[in-house]
């Protein structure tokens, strides 16, 4: 097997072709080894959010008052260095495990030369034929083609790494996952942020009650929001830059990232040798086992498109290798979590209210305030919160959502929960461990049943 690309769906499915027994090598551009993932996106943005949380002391103002800072003038130096140790530390990570599956990892760049060759270019050129081909290569950030980026005042989530002060204002063009996430942790460190949007509200596959939390969140941060606005222009100037509004307003900032949607990276693979085609955002048509229209060739991770997330990717790439190596294999569940590391961060697995009654499911809620718990009290989490979405025929847990620390982690036990097809009477009767956040299960999942309780009353009155 073949794997273009060493991102986590290019490296799962590496690994568990190499553990079917497989001879397998991997194409990887030299300095990208993991990825976007690693190199560009998810691991240096949660390490930078990491590192903004600690030096800021943001999340211990509750408790030490609003001046409380472990650092004064936080430098991109001091960011920096915590990202470049971790990114290290995982690229280390990764070539240990491919190594130690015998999975040959090829520097260069890889295109097709016909349906069963890849042509690679690097340091040599060679080509290499293999039985099963697998496409990993992912997304890079879609750039308007009327913007003029410089990698310094103009940029876009990949050159927002290589800053080289924190800026003092900044705009932030989109308000999707990254736009948002960006936003927040320079907010955090004192930029005054302006998020455009295009559209009229932002996240709007999450819950509505959580977004405004977020939304009052960072407005407190001195983020201003202008939904509902297009770009018309962004203008370069000696001292930052002039972004200027189709509805006339003029927003001056050192720094304006563009955070516009990614695009496929398909345009170098030469697809057409392999009788295959990219749509116009460079994204490739996969079934439920990842095969392209070409059936020995496949295709996961960013390339194919949504959800286009680490986690998502890793799944598609393990089940594209056993389905290759005719191994039996489960489709992926569908029931991934999202993860948003705002500051606060969100995170929620199921349906939203808004999905529910769209579809005239009934249901009640269970909400779970953090001030209401000793956990969230003790580490000075006042805004906390997890809301849970109860089929009221049921019982069944339908949704969960979560708003603060710990979101992303505390969502998987409601997951669980959710797919094993548990009902919340589980929550009402299991011991949590006290203090913790945890512990807003048993809460929300009380808050639902009690109000279960009134409506089975009144009903039985009739
Ligand atoms: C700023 C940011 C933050 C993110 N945060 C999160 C998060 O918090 N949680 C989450 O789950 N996801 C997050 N993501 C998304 C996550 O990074 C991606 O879903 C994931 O990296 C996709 O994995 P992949 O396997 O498709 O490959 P990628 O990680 O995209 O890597 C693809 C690799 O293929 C290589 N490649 C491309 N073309 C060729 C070629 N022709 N030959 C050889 N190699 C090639 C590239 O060099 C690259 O290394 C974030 C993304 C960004 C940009």
């Amino acid at each position: 097997m073949l794997v273009l690309g060493s991102g986590p769906g290019g490296q799962k499915a590496a690994i568990a072709a190499a553990k079917l027994g497989r001879r397998v090598a991997v194409v990887e551009k030299r300095n990208m080894i993991g990825g976007v993932c690693i190199n560009t996106g998810t691991i240096p943005s949660k390490t930078l959010r990491e590192a903004v949380l600690y030096l800021t002391g943001l999340n211990q103002r509750e408790l030490y008052g609003a001046s409380y800072r472990v650092k004064d003038e936080i430098t991109v130096a001091d960011l920096g260095m915590r990202t470049q140790h971790v990114i290290g530390r995982e690229i280390q990570v990764i070539r240990s495990q491919l190594g130690r599956n015998h999975v040959t990892v090829l520097p260069g760049t890889g295109r097709f030369l016909d349906p069963h060759t890849i042509g690679i270019s690097g340091d040599e050129e060679r080509k290499v034929t293999a039985d099963k081909i697998v496409i990993a290569t992912g997304t890079s950030p879609a750039r308007p083609d009327s913007v003029e980026f410089d990698e310094r005042t103009v940029i876009d989530s990949d050159a927002i790494l290589r800053l080289d002060r924190v800026p003092e204002t900044m705009v932030v063009v989109g308000a999707g996952v990254i736009g948002i996430e960006y936003a927040s942790m320079f907010a955090a460190l004192g930029t005054k942020v302006t998020v455009v949007e295009r559209r009229e509200r932002m996240l709007e596959f999450c819950d509505l009650e959580i977004v405004e939390a977020l939304k009052y969140h960072l407005r407190d941060l001195a983020v201003t929001f202008r939904f509902g606005e297009h770009v018309a222009a962004v203008e370069r100037r000696p001292r930052g830059a002039l972004t200027l509004l189709e509805s006339g307003k003029k927003i001056p900032a050192d720094c304006v990232m563009y955070s516009a949607g990614r695009q496929g990276k398909t345009a170098e693979l030469n697809l057409e040798a392999a009788g295959l085609a990219a749509d116009d955002r460079g994204r490739i048509r996969v079934d439920a086992h990842y095969a392209t229209a070409v059936p020995h060739i496949y295709a996961v991770g960013d390339v194919i498109g949504f959800p286009a997330l680490a986690a998502t990717s890793m799944e598609q790439g393990r089940v594209a290798a056993q389905h290759a190596c005719g191994e039996p294999v489960e489709e992926l569940r569908e029931l991934p979590p999202i993860g948003i590391y705002t500051i606060p961060e969100i995170s929620f697995v199921g349906k939203s209210e808004d999905e529910l009654t769209r579809d005239r499911i009934p249901f009640e809620v269970g909400v779970s305030r953090y001030r209401e718990l000793a956990r969230g009290q003790i580490i000075g989490d006042s805004y906390g919160m997890l809301k849970l979405l109860v089929s009221s025929e049921d019982r069944r847990l339908l949704g969960v959502h979560v708003f603060g620390t710990g979101a992303t982690e505390l969502v998987h036990i409601g997951q669980t929960l959710m797919g094993c097809g548990g009902t919340i009477d589980y929550l009402v009767n299991a011991v949590f461990n006290y203090p913790t956040l945890a512990e807003s299960y048993k809460v929300a999942a009380l808050d639902a049943m009690n109000k279960m309780r009134v409506v089975a009353r009144l009903t039985a009155d009739m």
